[in-house]
């Protein structure tokens, strides 16, 4: 995962040569206070960093081209403490790359009512600066996060976050490497798409490598790679006698062990950020992958079944933008309904590949046969999803576009054991309710995998789709399906509109 640490946000700050230099002096004094503070703020996870206050149009291309050139600079907070003439910002708005979210604050937070004088107006007006800011924002139709509020609040911090992970999740993706072991599962629609596109619109790349190269590698770890990791399993989940050094699957275990390690190398190799198989694709491989794709996941890279791309890169993008919270990401499947009316649930899971990341304490270490892919028995983490709220995020194709939907959902503790249900699973309520839910989804064509997080809020997601310049659909506690289906409508024109078949 990318080190946090490394990052910055720049803290940009618009003015004019107008009020002359000492106003501009206190000025940059404020900006930099502000930026501190910022800084210091434990819900943004990157550092700020101020930059010299923009006076004049040649100030605002450089930093732009700057920005652009920083590998390190994720995202820009631009606001305007005093008036700052827009078309001076024309050309550098124009070549930047970079995420903006502009900061609709004052450095003061209340009116000096008894002293307040002309000097302080023109100060302190980005109640009239910032107008002018938003509006060539909106002329170039420029996407960017608005947050409005003092600097100093809970929640305006909060807000600048939630941004600074999505931009990091971005700055993740530019240029990240997704292999697809085999193609797509066969005749599957949802999980196939544009990856042309995807690489034009999102800035990572998506590519075919042969099983049989993988296999090579797997055929290349050694006895003490596997003793080390059937170690590591030991010490890390619950096992039984069957698993462990003289049981019935212990070899299963070791086998699993074996492509794990392979896998690794193969990713390291690469330098991918995740990857896809399918089960239809084995050729050479003694089981599908199970706790190896579980424990890459909890390492961080994406993972996506079938040949699922998009959810691949998904899963990392939402392991990213929830780097050091609590609560984890997962592939995810919906998989089966409780459909009594009084207590309808979603019971999510996938044959294997779920990640430990999101479980209830510890995960137990199990072989059990696997119904597809006509391979040995695979070893796989068994366990329940911890309970609290969360996402489920599907990326789809919609040929002119991609699409974002989020699912609000409620994860609780099973209401029964499930003692014969050999895999990882998850609970939930989804929100307003299963049928406004469940509904909602399929009219949007949300796929059947998605990224499943207990720590990323809609609000990253949000951020994140409007970075990426990309279609967004939330159902939540508000969503109501007439509503719903009209937003559906007017995005169809809207993108028919806005940008057409161009990507
Ligand atoms: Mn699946």
């Amino acid at each position: 995962m990318p080190k946090i640490a490394n990052y910055e946000i720049w803290f940009v700050t618009g003015s004019q040569h107008l009020y002359g230099p000492e106003t501009l002096k206190q000025v940059a004094a404020d900006s930099t206070e502000i930026a501190h503070a910022l800084d210091a703020s434990p819900a943004i996870p990157v550092k700020v960093v101020f930059k010299p206050v923009l006076v004049s149009p040649d100030s605002v291309s450089e930093l732009m081209a700057a920005a652009n050139n920083t590998p390190a600079c994720i995202c820009l907070i631009t606001w305007c403490h005093t008036f700052s003439p827009s078309k001076m910002w024309i050309n550098g708005l124009k070549i930047l790359q970079k995420p903006v979210v502009h900061l609709h604050t004052q450095f003061n937070r209340d009116i000096p009512w008894a002293s307040i004088d002309m000097d302080f107006m023109n100060l302190n007006q980005a109640a009239h600066g910032d107008r002018e800011h938003g509006f060539i924002w909106t002329r170039l139709r420029k996407d960017r996060k608005v947050v409005v509020g003092h600097w100093k609040e809970a929640k305006v911090q909060d807000k600048i976050g939630a941004f600074a992970r999505a931009a990091l999740a971005w700055a993740d993706w530019q240029g990240a490497k997704f292999v697809r072991f085999g193609d797509n599962m066969r005749e599957v629609a949802v999980t196939d798409g544009d990856k042309v596109s995807a690489q034009f619109k999102f800035g990572f790349s998506v590519n075919y490598y042969a099983v049989g190269d993988l296999v090579k590698r797997i055929d290349a770890v050694s006895e003490k790679e596997i003793d080390a990791l059937v170690e590591e399993y030991d010490a890390a989940y619950v096992t039984t006698a069957d698993v462990r050094k003289g049981g019935a699957h212990y070899a299963s275990v070791r086998d699993a062990a074996k492509i794990e390690a392979g896998l690794r190398t193969f990713l390291k190799e690469v330098g991918a950020k995740g990857y896809t198989n399918t089960f239809e694709d084995l050729y050479g491989m003694k089981q599908l992958p199970g706790i190896g794709s579980q424990r890459l996941m909890a390492e961080g890279y994406g993972f996506g079944a079938e040949g699922d791309w998009k959810t691949a890169a998904l899963v990392r993008a939402v392991k990213t933008m929830t780097t050091g919270l609590k609560g984890g990401t997962s592939f995810m499947e919906d998989y089966t309904y409780n459909l009594d009316p009084a207590n309808t649930l979603n019971l999510a899971a996938h044959m294997l590949e779920v990640c430990p990341s999101i479980a209830d304490g510890k995960a137990k270490l199990e072989v059990h046969p696997l119904g597809i892919g006509g391979k040995e028995d695979p070893a796989r983490l068994v366990f329940d999803a911890a309970a609290g709220p969360a996402t489920a995020t599907s990326l789809i194709d919609m040929g002119n576009r991609f699409r974002l939907i989020v699912d609000e959902v409620d994860v609780i503790k099973p209401p029964h054991p499930m003692p014969k249900l050999p895999v990882a699973r998850a609970v939930w309520k989804a929100r307003p309710n299963f049928e406004t839910a469940a509904m909602a989804w399929i009219l949007a064509g949300g796929a059947h995998h998605s990224a499943f997080s207990l720590a990323a809020t809609t609000e990253m997601l949000e951020d994140f789709a409007t970075i990426a310049g990309i279609e967004f659909l939330i159902i939540d506690a508000d969503t109501k399906i007439r509503d719903f289906k009209q937003t559906l409508r007017t995005n169809e024109v809207y993108y028919a509109l806005n940008q057409g078949w161009a990507i």
